[in-house]
């Protein structure tokens, strides 16, 4: 099973439409400058609550609690991850994964197993500027590869952005728009900075201008059955 890092017994944001238990997996292999989660991606994995104490609290609250939204870190570097979502369906929970798309083999074999409900993956930029969140060729092969899995299936889904201006231009939020053309539901999260993230110049402490998000929102909409700004 997965270590667990953490949990948040109640999300109201964090599963669209569901009231989730939201469950933070340690590790990751990309080192977006912008990660608001450092401790959780830097430090090596190691689990800080008991699968036992989560199981407990979903099943004490299974009148409160529809679902769990499984982040972290990157969820699918866990190769057990499978089972744990297993267990989490066999409670009649419903399951979003938060992934950064970089590991299509796993997302493959739990659509094929009906595993997860709602899939967000994250779209850190347009494929030539993915140097900036992580050094390997591999990983964008890969985030290409689950893009066009996650559009192909049957199961609810978003493709998100993080836009700070600092970081991605107009131009580069249109050509992810060519790139995803076709999504069902593309995400503009605007950039918010708070203490521990990983890089605090990378972005500046200013949060991403919402003129700015509106403006790009336009530009795109014509690419996407829908577009969200979160900010
Ligand atoms: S992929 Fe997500 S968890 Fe990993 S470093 Fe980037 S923002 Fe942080």
């Amino acid at each position: 099973m997965p270590l667990i890092y953490d949990f948040m017994p109640v999300s109201l944001s964090d599963y669209p439409g569901v009231v989730a238990c939201t469950v933070f997996l340690p590790g990751c292999n990309f080192r977006c400058p912008y990660c608001h989660n450092g401790p959780l991606v830097m430090r090596n994995p190691e689990g800080k609550v008991a699968e036992g104490t989560l199981f407990e609290y979903l099943e004490k609250r299974k009148n409160l609690v529809d679902g769990v939204c499984v982040t972290g870190g990157e969820p699918t570097l866990w190769g057990d991850l499978g089972d744990f979502l297993e267990k989490l369906k066999k409670r009649g929970l419903k399951v979003k994964l938060d992934t950064n798309g970089s590991q299509p083999e796993v997302i493959k074999e739990l659509l094929h197993k009906g595993l997860v409900d709602y899939v967000a993956v994250d779209i850190k930029a347009p494929p030539e500027k993915y140097s900036l969140f992580t050094k390997y060729k591999e990983h964008v092969d890969g985030v290409l590869e689950s893009v066009e899995l996650v559009k192909a299936s049957s199961v609810d889904y978003e493709l998100r952005t993080t836009v700070h201006e600092r970081v991605l231009s107009l131009e580069d939020i249109k050509a992810i728009a060519r790139w995803l053309s076709g999504a069902k539901m593309y995400v503009l999260q605007g950039y918010r900075y708070s203490e521990g993230v990983l890089d605090p110049e990378f972005c500046g402490k200013k949060p991403c201008d919402k003129a700015f998000l509106e403006r790009a929102k336009e530009e795109i909409s014509e690419h996407f059955g829908e577009v969200v700004i979160r900010s």
